[in-house]
């Protein structure tokens, strides 16, 4: 081993970017972090970028600006294998095409590369169906968007919108969108809110099947109220160039397609040699955040399957559940790298607790469960909800600028929602 344990961490979402932080912080360790993407955005605020209420330039952390200030490394590629025998991770480097991939050793692979949306291989929803689980991907979105508007802003014209998945990203997604459309009507076409078809397709029999079912019934009311189609036990079978086309053989016309059902794991997890993977792809990992078949390589966040030992159920591939996953790994490892006893350290097993649940629908309204060890439980709606929303967020960016610096980003940007137009309009 070298003289300082290095410490590779692969993918710089919600949890790899609070861990990279952490332990470079702590300048115990040779700490690297490796990322396919130059920045970092909180994957929870990409419907808003999509739909353009929220502007992703001032919500980016450019990673090479949080290495320097944080005592690690950054490392731009996208993972594409490892050897575990050599215990060396392979990154593929866009920018040196046709160059071998780069090679970094680790004494620990830290693995958090998230997940996608699945489409359970769904004909034509490749091909024809746009999904939002990274910033490219949402500012495609928001591009072919202002292409579907500008090509109604005088002729007139259906806007129709479709989106498959009942939870709290298409919910969240069909509630920013209207919010945006009526915000547009503002510069210069007051008829568009009443031109827009948007249809949100859930396959089980009501929304939020995660939340309790009042809360459904309420997101499921508040929806309706804004003129949402609102399609449950709804099976899509098939999807082309015109929507998507359903098991009872009807079909549902959409010029803008969104697929944001299901969760399943980067196809890059497939060939990371021989580690054990669940049915949805994700690597199993031990109570203590290892890999079931290799120590010295960990994964947390939505690309790993961990089942709670205490409460015997999987823990929710949530924003929530990487901040706690992320946090416990670096409090437990930087108390080992101060002992000197890293990597070989045990590490106390993870126990998820649930702080509640809550979904944000835009200006409109907002709900939320909290867990029973937050205020002993309890329900949150409106305004209350909508600001814990924010909250989460707001949290995990003191966590990556540290109290002054984080709290600034936040008075920072109300006074931009102050100056600045409410939606995109470039
Ligand atoms: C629109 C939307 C709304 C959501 N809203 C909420 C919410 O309100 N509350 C909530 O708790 N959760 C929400 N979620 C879920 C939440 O965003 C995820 O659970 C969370 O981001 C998981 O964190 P992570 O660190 O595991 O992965 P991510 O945050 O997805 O980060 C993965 C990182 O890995 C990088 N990466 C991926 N593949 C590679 C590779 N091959 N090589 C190198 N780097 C790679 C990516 O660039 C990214 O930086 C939402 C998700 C979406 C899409």
């Amino acid at each position: 081993m070298a003289d300082r344990a290095r410490i590779v961490i692969v993918g710089g979402g919600v949890a790899g970017i609070e861990v990279a932080t952490s332990l470079g912080r702590g300048g115990r360790a040779d700490v690297t972090l490796a990322d396919r993407s130059l920045s970092h955005v909180w994957k929870p605020m990409l419907h808003t970028f999509a739909a353009g209420t929220a502007r992703a330039d001032r919500q980016k952390v450019d990673f090479f600006a949080q290495a320097r200030r944080n005592g690690f490394r950054f490392q731009p590629g996208a993972l594409v294998g490892i050897d575990r025998e050599a215990r060396r991770a392979r990154l593929a480097v866009e920018a040196a095409e046709g160059r071998p991939a780069v090679e970094i050793a680790y004494d620990l692979l830290v693995l958090a590369v998230g997940s996608r949306a699945n489409d359970f291989g769904t004909p034509g929803v490749a091909e024809h169906c746009l999904t939002i689980d990274d910033l490219t991907e949402a500012e495609h979105f928001h591009a072919q968007l202002r292409c579907h508007l500008l090509a109604r802003l005088d002729g007139g014209g259906l806007l129709e919108i479709a989106i498959v998945g009942g939870g709290a990203t298409g919910v969240e997604l069909a509630a920013e969108l209207k919010h945006a459309i009526n915000l547009l009507a503002a510069y210069g076409s007051p008829d568009l809110p009443g031109r827009l078809r948007l249809t949100l397709i859930e396959s089980g029999p009501r929304l939020l099947p995660a939340f309790p079912e009042k809360v459904s019934r309420a997101a499921g009311r508040t929806l309706s109220d804004l003129a949402v189609e609102v399609r449950t036990g709804a099976l899509v079978t098939a999807a082309d160039a015109d929507g998507f086309i359903l098991k009872d053989g009807s079909r549902i016309p959409a010029g803008l397609k969104v697929w944001a059902a299901g969760v399943k794991a980067p196809d890059v997890l497939a060939g990371l040699d021989g580690l054990e993977r669940s049915r949805t792809g994700q690597l199993v990992v031990r109570p203590d955040l290892r890999t079931t078949r290799d120590s010295s390589i960990i994964a947390l966040g939505d690309c790993a399957s961990l089942t709670d030992p205490r409460t015997g159920k999987p823990v929710p591939a949530t924003a929530q559940a990487a901040r706690q996953q992320a946090q416990h790994l670096a409090r437990h490892l930087g108390r080992a790298l101060a002992r000197g006893d890293m990597p070989a350290a045990d590490l106390p097993p993870f126990h998820y607790v649930e702080k509640g649940a809550i979904v944000s629908l835009a200006d409109f309204n907002g709900w939320g469960t909290l867990g029973r060890y937050t205020f002993g439980g309890g329900r949150l709606n409106g305004l209350s909800a909508r600001l814990t929303h924010d909250l989460l967020y707001r949290q995990h960016q003191i966590g990556l600028y540290g109290p002054l610096r984080g709290t600034m980003t936040w008075v920072l940007d109300d006074l931009d929602h102050l100056i600045s137009p409410p939606v995109r309009l470039d």
